[in-house]
């Protein structure tokens, strides 16, 4: 998988994804991040790459051209046309399902918006998704690039130590993970549950299942909407109001 990161600010990214597990994971070739500096296809001798908005308003404007040619820079070295993400407060919001659609693409971009956000014109030229982290204003969409290209990566073969996609997660089957714990067995009084201790795979499955559906219902009722529960765990959920 290839990344490709348009911003104004590539030493913020790549100063960011450069360590911990997506490092290793560039170090070992399973993935590669470009930052692309918009300013480096700036259309004027003095660099600039924003202006005054038409119609009036506060703040200044990313132009299209900068973004553009940047983009068909990065466009010429991919083998196909690559999806690109720009990050916005206005798309849809970014997902678990999401990140792992993009994982199975070979190219992704990534465009980080600035100041007001970009030309419209352009947008339209080349993007494909739209995406948001939350509901909320950021001042670039640096930290959104990277908080998705972090969450895609740990979903390629090799870039985790087990295999992701076998293990249980939050948000596989709508449902939040169980609780977990480590050594020492008891930390300041509490205890580790004792099944957990016991060796019987199958009350552990059946434990951490029950934590997961009663924890999803405690603090997440709008994905357990979704999920798919036995009739026996409906049963526990319906009389559950001190647990819940
Ligand atoms: N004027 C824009 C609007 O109201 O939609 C907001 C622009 S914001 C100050 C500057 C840039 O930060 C955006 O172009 C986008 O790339 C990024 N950004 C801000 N909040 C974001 C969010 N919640 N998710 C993803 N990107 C965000």
């Amino acid at each position: 998988m290839n990344f490709h990161i348009m911003t104004l600010f590539p030493d913020m990214v790549m100063d960011g994804l450069n360590t911990s597990i997506t490092g290793r994971a560039i170090a070992k070739g399973l993935l590669s991040i470009e930052a692309v500096n918009i300013r480096d296809f700036a259309v004027n001798k003095h660099n600039r790459v924003d202006d005054y908005t038409y119609g009036g308003g506060a703040g200044m404007l990313m132009q299209a051209e900068p973004v553009y040619l940047a983009y068909k820079s990065i466009e010429e070295r991919c083998r196909v046309r690559p999806r690109v993400i720009y990050l916005s407060p206005q798309g849809k919001t970014f997902s678990q399902s999401m990140a792992e659609e993009f994982a199975k693409e070979e190219e992704l971009v990534f465009l980080c918006g600035h100041y007001e956000g970009i030309d419209e014109r352009v947008l339209e030229e080349i993007v494909t998704d739209y995406v948001s982290i939350g509901d909320y204003v950021l001042t670039g969409g640096e930290l959104p690039a990277m908080v998705m290209v972090d969450a895609v990566s740990r979903l390629i073969p090799g870039v985790l130590h087990n295999n992701v996609s076998a293990e249980f997660e939050t948000f596989q089957d709508n449902l939040l993970e169980y609780p977990q714990y480590t050594r020492p067995e008891e930390w300041r009084g509490k205890k580790v549950p004792p099944v957990l201790l016991s060796g019987h795979h199958v009350n552990i499955e059946k434990w951490r299942r029950e934590q997961s559906v009663l924890r999803t219902a405690k603090a997440r009722p709008d994905l357990l909407e979704k999920a798919e529960l036995t009739e026996k765990e409906k049963k526990i959920l319906a009389n559950c109001d001190e647990l819940c």
